[in-house]
């Protein structure tokens, strides 16, 4: 059954924000158990309680001191920063309107900056997908900080229609804070490729979006020897190699693409293949139930996971990372509508849920 059919609310008017205004909409239904991170804290704080009103003394302290410990772990756990995908460690913090900063520190690249969180004050690359404050507004503060630490001047890619402003509001901050911001900045076009380590390029590609908006896609590159000299011992191919021919094709596997915000046209676009068969596809789905609606998501420029579901045949993705979820959904919310997708897509979807409310805190 197409999706578009079960939408039942009228479209709502367009308006002139870039994003939804943080409001207390209806929410999803919530799950009736807690995760088991979150009952094995509830269950070690109840012990932690009982075991204070039992003992006393010196050996009252020592267990007191283990339960804590017992305590702080199953915490930690429920506040887990990051997700493991696919071999990646990928962390951060995206929150519709609010800010959106994805880090993934083994490419030492960050995507999108949004306040600036303090993980991403490390990562020598940045990709900036479009001028929204809630993607760009910690640019200043990232170069500041890395300043502060002594770190060397960081390669920041950005939209050519971008650059010129990008630079001129850099040049601002320069003159009211008296602090150099030292960067190099790039302008990277569709279609472009640039190469941040002899094994890593990048190349941006088309995404829509309410104002210009561009996403990136990170390559592994390798070399691997030509079909017609496979049949040659290891002698004869030192040999070819001295001689000067170019015994080995270059390899571009997609490993990372990350779209910052957009509508689902990207996906339908021949051009952007490679963000599909990227290992790792990180983009947004905005809105997740029906009273914000498909159209409602398009009229703002952005995803809605019914789209991803009416999409799912041209996702070739190992894994797809959900970013930029409205603030108006608790994490429940957002776990519930991703275990909602079809089994095809929620064996690999995984979403990104830092920086919402829980029902549980
Ligand atoms: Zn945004
Ligand atoms: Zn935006």
């Amino acid at each position: 059954m197409p999706i578009s059919s079960t939408l039942s609310s009228p479209s709502l008017p367009s308006h002139f924000f870039p994003f939804d205004p943080p409001h207390a909409a209806p929410r999803l239904t919530v799950p009736s158990s807690s995760s088991p991170a979150a009952a094995a804290a509830a269950a070690a704080a109840d012990r932690f309680r009982a075991l204070a009103i039992k003992k006393s003394g010196f050996l009252s302290v020592i267990d007191r001191a283990m339960e804590e410990e017992e305590y702080r772990r199953a915490r930690a756990e429920v506040r887990r920063k990051g997700v493991d995908v696919e071999g990646y460690l990928i962390e951060g913090v995206s929150v519709g309107g609010h800010e959106t900063c994805v880090v993934v520190p083994s490419l030492n690249s960050a995507f999108d900056i949004g306040r600036c969180p303090a993980k991403a004050v490390h990562q020598d690359f940045l990709f900036i997908t479009h001028a929204h404050l809630d993607h760009i507004g910690g640019l200043p503060m990232y170069l500041a900080t890395r300043g502060l630490y002594n770190l060397k001047p960081p390669t920041v890619f950005v939209p050519p229609c971008i650059k010129e402003d990008v630079e001129k509001l850099l040049q601002i901050h320069r003159t009211m804070s008296q602090v150099e911001l030292k960067v190099e900045l790039v302008a990277l076009d569709v279609g472009e490729t640039y190469e941040i380590r002899n094994d890593l390029v990048v190349r941006p590609f088309r995404t829509r979006h309410v104002i210009p908006s561009q996403g990136y896609v990170i390559y592994s590159v390798r070399n691997k020897l030509k079909k017609q000299y496979a049949h040659l011992k290891g002698t004869q191919i030192k040999k070819l190699k001295l001689s000067g021919v170019q015994i080995t094709d270059t390899i571009l596997s997609p490993e990372v693409a990350f779209t910052g915000d957009t509508m689902s046209d990207f996906i339908i676009e021949p051009r952007n293949a490679d963000a599909l068969r990227a290992k790792i596809l990180i983009t947004e789905a905005t809105f997740l139930d029906e009273e914000n609606d498909i159209n409602h998501a398009r009229e703002h420029g952005h995803m809605h996971l019914f789209e991803i579901m009416e999409h799912a045949q041209w996702f070739r993705n190992k894994a797809i990372l959900l970013t930029h979820f409205s603030s108006r959904y608790y994490t429940e919310d957002i776990r519930l509508a991703v275990s909602k997708l079809q089994p095809k897509l929620s064996s690999k979807v995984v979403a990104l849920t830092e920086g919402f409310r829980s029902v549980y805190n």
